[in-house]
């Protein structure tokens, strides 16, 4: 008897089963799930990365590659810039220790998760879009540093800037 009723009970209740493909584009994941690994780009076509690697050692898979190449910045200098990033989700296990291991939080997880291809090749993304380049950091100037008082002991107070480097 009571079987029967806990059978009439669960009858009864509202149905939480998502009817999958019907309200495809409707369906919401749950904000921590992990689709598809991504990387951001803002309005200006700018993102995170600079090409540190660290995401690429970091996987078990071999799943990153990270290309870097050398540039000329304005005032003359070399340096470092990501030319390509690249994320084969065929052998991505979405463990997460890349987005984890990025100083810059240069990574996030999309919720993304039809995935099927009909080519291999098509697996391997390139996550830096055409013509984007990194953000540049915001360097704070010296008017609009914090001003830091330092005492020396038996003498006059003296004020001097901090910089952010
Ligand atoms: S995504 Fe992050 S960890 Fe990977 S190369 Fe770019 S800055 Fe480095
Ligand atoms: S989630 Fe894991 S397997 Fe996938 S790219 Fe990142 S580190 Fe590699």
């Amino acid at each position: 008897m009571q079987g029967m009723w806990i059978t009439m009970l669960n009858f009864c209740r509202p149905k939480i089963t998502e009817q999958y493909p019907e309200n495809r584009g409707k369906n919401q994941m749950f904000d921590r799930f992990r689709g598809e690994l991504t990387m951001p780009h803002n309005a200006k076509n700018e993102h995170k990365c600079t090409a540190c690697g660290l995401c690429q050692s970091a996987c078990p898979n071999g799943t990153i590659t990270v290309v870097s190449k050398q540039i000329t910045t304005e005032d003359g200098k070399t340096k470092k810039a990501l030319d390509k990033h690249l994320y084969d989700i065929g052998s991505c296990t979405f463990c997460d220790l890349c987005r984890q291991s990025c100083n810059f939080n240069a990574l996030a997880w999309s919720q993304n998760f039809e995935h099927a291809v009909f080519t291999r090749s098509t697996l391997v993304k390139q996550f830096n879009k055409p013509g984007s380049k990194v953000e540049e950091k915001k360097v704070a100037t010296p008017a609009s540093a914090p001003t830091v008082k330092k005492e020396e002991s038996g003498k006059n107070t003296e004020e001097t800037n901090t910089q952010q480097s």
